[in-house]
């Protein structure tokens, strides 16, 4: 956990970012951070209005003009992320960095009642459109000089929980599939991956796990921020394969 980290202000200067699930959550505020920090990002997400909005308040920011990729992942093919990759490539010539955000929460709910075709659409979103993202992506990433690829995983991708269902297995799945990547990688030197734990964060998908809990008492998507810069820029040079926590342990944990 870096929380205490202090970005210097031009920590991603000229750095190609892809975020996915900018439109909102944390993902929108990672994404608006890595802008101010001088990053181009590149906003993927499924609903186009939301992306353009994120798109607007980077540019009223003064921050580097970013890129709207509207793509769902439940439908996307391995031709979307090809013809994704071959776009990002004409356009920057290479991808530094990829925060792998954008996720379903599914339902909470006792396994024996766990709908398959919502089990399938949760993997869908959450590890399997991810997979093949990142395959398509591997080319444009080793043309960087530095990249840094961040998988979301979450508490209950660390240890099994009661009525996580599909969630929780997709994020088990994120973190072993952040292993063998980072492990496969190795030898190139350039391309890092690591998984990053949010914690308990205050966004629409925490309201709908924790429906009774104040969100008050919550973390905002801001205060997070530290750790996810961190990650994303140089300062993390070296790490790879690693599990992350964007906030120091609590007795009670995130969704
Ligand atoms: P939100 O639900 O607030 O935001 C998720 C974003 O992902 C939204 O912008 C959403 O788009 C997008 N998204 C969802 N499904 C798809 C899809 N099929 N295709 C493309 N984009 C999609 O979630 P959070 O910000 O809370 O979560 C961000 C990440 O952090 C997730 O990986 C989550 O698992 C993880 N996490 C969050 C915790 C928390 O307490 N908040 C705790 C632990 C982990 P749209 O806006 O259009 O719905």
């Amino acid at each position: 956990c870096r929380i205490d980290y202090q970005a210097a202000p031009d920590l991603l200067r000229d750095r190609v970012i892809l975020v996915t699930g900018a439109g909102d959550g944390i993902g929108k505020v990672a994404a608006m951070s890595f802008a101010r920090h001088g990053a181009t990002v590149v906003l993927l997400g499924r609903t186009t209005s939301k992306l353009e909005k994120v798109y607007d308040e980077i540019l009223a920011e003064g921050a580097p003009k970013p890129a709207i990729i509207p793509l769902n992942l439940e439908g996307a093919t391995l031709k979307d992320y090809h013809d994704m990759a071959e776009a990002l490539d004409k356009e920057f010539g290479r991808l530094d960095g990829i925060l792998h955000n954008a996720s379903l929460l599914g339902r909470i709910t006792p396994f024996v009642q766990y709908n398959p075709e919502l089990w399938e659409q949760v993997m869908q979103v959450n590890i399997n459109g991810p997979i093949w993202m990142t395959q398509a992506l591997i080319p444009v990433l080793e043309k960087s000089a530095d990249a840094s690829v961040v998988f979301t995983s979450s508490s209950v991708g660390r240890k099994g929980r009661a009525y996580w269902g599909a969630y929780s297995v997709s994020k088990f799945a994120t973190e072993g599939f952040v292993e063998l990547l980072a492990d496969e990688l190795e030898h190139l030197g350039t391309v890092r991956v690591n998984s990053l734990n949010p914690g308990g964060t205050r966004t629409a998908m925490r309201k709908s796990a924790y429906p009774g809990e104040d969100p008050l008492l919550l973390r905002t998507p801001e205060d997070i921020m530290p750790t996810y810069l961190w990650l994303m820029g140089p300062d993390s040079q070296g790490h790879s394969g690693e599990k992350f926590d964007a906030q120091p342990p609590k007795p009670s944990s995130g969704a």
